[in-house]
């Protein structure tokens, strides 16, 4: 069951449904009724998070205090697994005597516009939810609904590099040494994008060893948008500033993202094979319309909003906010991948706990 939450941890704020500090939910008794710690209740909370968003290969973004390393309501093994998932880059373990984690996940969460998943949201102006436990399992309850992030954060649009070898955050390319305890990798696995550096006096600064970051140069920002069909997501794809991506039923350009096999035979008739284009300007999600039959944006200023809808036709572009999505067919809507209205009924979302014994699983 811990490789199965391994491959849903990631330090990578695209591969990402939301920001949680370790410490906090491996000690949420309540979420199982369990003995004071347990690593498994992290297992909880990325399914809470795949239920809420409907997704099945979203990872949850954990960032622990080092305490945790040697916390004795664990067991041994289990302080063994965070640090080798700290040392593998998947967990963000910080250095003794810089902010908590608590505060650094408020912080990931404000740069990146991740949902903050925490039971002390309170002063935090973003968007969070607060676990709790349900007949079902955990399940998020929205706090505060936003807003997002208002202007594109600069350290996100830059290459940073830690001067500690071997940086699991920072590090050069390929500077992880491959371990060979870890579960193989699935192949459409997303490749790793750093995460964002931890502001100290305005500099960038590495949280796990405290040393200002090296300014490498630009990099494009980048978003992860999900294809969801039915409410459920189908396809995670990430847009970047410096590429459009087509979509369509069958895009003929190479890095374009074709959803022909989600749809059904009139679907196939009525998408173009290049619908529309996505593009990312600073942080915000821009569509153009390219089809035949023209495409829906439906505008929400929130999750629980009704959508008003608003026709694009071939040429014509418009601005994507934080909670709008783009129809291209009925059923067949396109937004970001960390945004959603919440758990769609009757919908099977794969659990990391499948191997659980029941459902209300007695951590013992
Ligand atoms: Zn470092």
């Amino acid at each position: 069951m811990l490789d199965a939450i391994e491959r849903r941890i990631s330090t990578d704020p695209l591969a990402a449904g939301g920001v949680a500090d370790l410490g906090e939910v491996i000690r949420r008794a309540d979420l199982d009724g369990g003995r004071p710690a347990h690593l498994l209740r992290l297992g909880l909370m990325v399914d809470a998070v795949g239920r809420h968003l409907s997704d099945g290969t979203v990872s949850v973004y954990a960032v622990a205090d080092r305490s945790v390393l040697s916390d004795t309501d664990l067991t041994a093994n289990e302080r063994m697994v965070i640090r080798r998932w700290s040392d593998d880059g998947k967990v963000e373990v910080l250095r003794t005597g810089g902010p908590s984690a608590a505060l650094r996940a408020r912080e990931v969460a404000a740069l990146t516009g991740l949902p903050l998943l925490s039971r002390n949201v309170s002063g935090y102006p973003g968007l969070s939810y607060t676990p709790a436990p349900t007949s079902s399992g955990a399940a998020l309850i929205p706090q505060m609904i936003g807003p997002g992030p208002v202007a594109p954060a600069p350290v996100l649009g830059r290459h940073w590099r830690c001067p500690e070898p071997g940086c699991p955050s920072f590090g050069p390319p390929g500077s992880r040494i491959a371990d060979p305890f870890a579960p193989p990798q699935e192949e459409d696995a997303e490749p790793a994008g750093p995460p964002p550096p931890q502001l100290m006096g305005g500099a960038p600064t590495c949280p796990r060893h405290g040393a200002p970051l090296a300014d490498l140069g630009p990099r494009p920002r980048a978003v992860t948008v999900a294809a969801r069909v039915d409410g459920v997501v189908w396809h995670r794809f990430r847009v970047d500033e410096a590429s459009p991506v087509p979509v369509g039923r069958a895009p003929e350009e190479t890095d374009g993202v074709g959803l022909g096999l989600a749809l059904d035979e009139r679907g196939l008739r009525w998408v173009s094979r290049s619908h529309i284009r996505l593009e990312l300007r600073g942080h915000q999600l821009q569509v153009t319309d390219t089809s035949t039959n023209g495409t829906t944006v439906l505008r929400r200023g929130g999750p629980a909003e009704q959508p008003r809808r608003t026709q694009l036709g071939r040429g014509e572009s418009a601005p994507l906010g934080e909670w709008d999505t783009v129809e291209l067919y009925q059923g067949v809507e396109l937004g970001r991948a960390d945004r959603a209205h919440g758990p769609v009924s009757g919908a099977q979302t794969s659990s990391v706990m499948a191997d659980a014994p029941t459902q209300s699983i007695r951590l013992t």
